[in-house]
Order: C-alpha cells, then structure tokens, then sequence
C-alpha cells in the first residue's frame, strides 16, 4: 500500500514536473511571437492608455487596431493552453465558449492488461505518444464503390465498428464518390477514401499484397501531430476470388483500417498487425492495446 502510494506520489510529481515543463515551452513560443511581432510584454498595457497616446493619424490608427487583434489573439492562446494544461468541469464550459467543441465523441478505452506487441506508424516528439485521428472528431469516410465486392458496405462498416470499440474513435460514411485513389493527391483533405484497385492503378498491390492503408498526420508549430485524412486501398483480385474465406476478407479490411487509425505491422504472428495474412481473423492482445493507446490521446 504504502510502496503504490510514493509510486503514484513519484508519478504526479512527475506528470506536474511535464506540465510545467510543457507551460514553459508554451510561454517561450509565446515570447518569440511576441517578439517577431512587437506586442510588446504580456500582459499587454493598458489598452486605454494606449489608445488615447496612439490617437492621431490614420495610419497610427491602423496600427494601433493590428495590434489590438494580435494582443486578442495571444490571450485566446494563452487561454487555449491554461485549459489544456488543466482540463476539468469549468474548463469545459470555457472550451465551447472558445470554440473548442465538447469533448470526446466516445469515451476513451481503457488499455488492457497482457501480452502482445503492438506498434505505431508515427509518435508524437516525445518518441511514446502515438500520432492518430481527434478523438473530439468523427472520421469521415467516402467509399468508390468501383470494382469492389457487393457487400463493400458490409466490410467498411464491420471494419469501423471494430476499430471504434476498441479505440473510442467516431467513424461517418458520408457518401460514395467517383475519386482513384492514383487521382488522389498526397495532400488530400476532407474524408478518407477507401477504394478496390489493383495492382496496374497502385503499385504497391503489386504480388501478394490484399490492401494498402495510411493517413497523412498534421501539426501546429511544435503542438502534436494529428492524422486529419488518409486512405484504404484493396486488392481487387484478392476481394474477387471466391476461394478466400469471408472471415479473411474482413480481416484485410480490419488490419487496413488499423493501419488507417495509425497501427504499424509487428512481428508476432498471433497479431492481426502481422504483415503477413496468416489465418488471425481478429485483433490480438496486442494490436487491441495498441488501439486503446491510439484512441486515448488527447484532442487537439
Ligand atoms: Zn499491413
């Protein structure tokens, strides 16, 4: 009892210690855009003072206004951070005030205990963060139907669900669409688009490969990465051969969709993250922890 007690002291001593560290980092960005853009020191002075020693020109005047609205800028910022830093029942209500959105969409999954390996396509600079999709937004979806086999629909929304129990993230099918994934550009926004190809269209399907999936990750400064579109692509051939068992089919399509939230392959073959398709019809004990991680990060 006594020894869970100083670990969990040593810990939130810890966790306050990254805070400050954190706050500190915060403070010195906001130091520097304050010095690049000569709003003088924070807090800023007195805003009437100023005004009536500025009063003049037109050109002052301008000047002045600019100046006003970069000083509103850096207290929502300011504000921004002191409700990330310290998230709570108030800070909520000051969230939606500025815009932040309510929360979660799910509740965030706790991470099982055990066994398994699991592995991330991308960390936050902290090397340990997963990069994934906001939790506080729902993954929006568009599905080209081309080519792809008559229960498409079926696959897409089995894939979803799974991924959404195990991480707490919110999937949309918006629509269809008529997009190629080759059409595509790398820098596609809007929703994530899963399509059938094959290997003439996308390279990477070349051989044995049944799907290829990822998401493109976006950050603010030195803030953490979010992934905020991707894509799923499946073999046409594999989705076509009456010899591959259901069950196989939709164990494509969920490994594809954990590679999509961020998942990256591991080498135990128990895991459906393996690279290889090795009849595991679910995810593993550890691709389900991995899930959990990614699905636990913070919103943006
Ligand atoms: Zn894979």
């Amino acid at each position: 009892m006594h020894q869970n007690d100083s670990v969990n002291e040593r810990r939130n001593e810890r966790e306050r210690r990254a805070r400050a560290r954190e706050l500190e980092r915060l403070m010195k960005q906001l130091d520097d855009a304050d010095a690049r853009q000569g709003l003088g020191a924070w807090p800023p002075a007195d805003r009437s003072r100023r005004t009536r020693t500025n009063a003049g020109t037109k050109t002052r005047t301008n000047t002045r206004t600019t100046t006003w609205l970069l000083s509103g800028t850096i207290t929502v910022l300011l504000l921004g951070i002191i409700i990330a830093l310290h998230p709570g029942p108030q800070a909520t209500a000051v969230r939606r005030l500025l815009g932040f959105g309510e929360g979660r969409i799910m509740a965030a999954p706790e991470v099982p205990d055990g066994p398994g390996d699991y592995a991330f396509v991308a960390t936050q600079r902290d090397g340990r963060t997963p990069v994934g999709y906001d939790p506080c937004r729902v993954i929006e979806l568009e599905i080209n139907p081309d080519d792809a086999p008559d229960d498409y629909r079926d696959l897409v929304d089995t894939a979803t669900r799974h991924i959404s129990e195990a991480t707490g993230l919110a999937f949309k099918v918006v629509g269809t669409t008529d997009t190629r994934p080759s059409g595509r550009p790398d820098d596609a926004k809007g929703p994530a688009l899963v399509a059938w190809a094959d290997e003439g269209e996308v390279s990477e399907l070349e051989g044995d490969v049944a799907g290829v999936a990822g998401s493109r990750a976006m950050g603010i400064g030195n803030g953490p990465m979010f992934f905020v579109s991707g894509a799923v692509t499946l073999d046409t051939e594999v989705f076509s051969d009456d010899d591959v068992p259901r069950d196989q089919l939709q164990a494509i399509v969920d490994h594809e969709f954990g590679h999509l939230v961020g998942l990256d392959h591991v080498d135990d073959p128990r895991e459906l993250m393996y690279a290889e398709s090795v009849g595991v019809t679910e995810f593993g004990p550890g691709d389900l922890r991995g899930l959990a991680e990614i699905g636990r990060i913070a919103c943006r």
